[in-house]
């Protein structure tokens, strides 16, 4: 099963929220969120783990983007249109 709606916790970058706090319901009621995203502090230091964490991941998805590029493929032909073998402009 799919995880792709449910929230993320902001604090824990890239993770979903397990409603790891008492009485929360998701991270937009969650107190630990809010005392970082209250605390300048907290908030820069935060967001510093928060660039390096998304500059990390972006090289990941970069790497496994030209792995997956196919290596002197000749490439596909035109679409053909939705049933192959009729002609483009159907
Ligand atoms: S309850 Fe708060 S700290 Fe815990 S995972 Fe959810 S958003 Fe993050």
């Amino acid at each position: 099963m799919s995880n792709a709606n449910a929230p993320k916790c902001p604090l824990r970058y890239g993770e979903p929220c397990t409603l790891c706090q008492p009485y929360v319901t998701g991270p937009e009621d969650c107190q630990t969120v809010a005392l970082v995203m209250s605390d300048p502090e907290l908030k820069a230091q935060w967001a510093k783990g928060y660039s390096a964490w998304a500059r990390q991941r972006r090289e990941e998805r970069k790497k496994a983007h030209k792995a997956a590029e196919p290596t002197g493929a000749p490439a596909s032909p035109p679409s053909q249109g939705l049933v192959t073998g009729m002609p483009a402009s159907w």
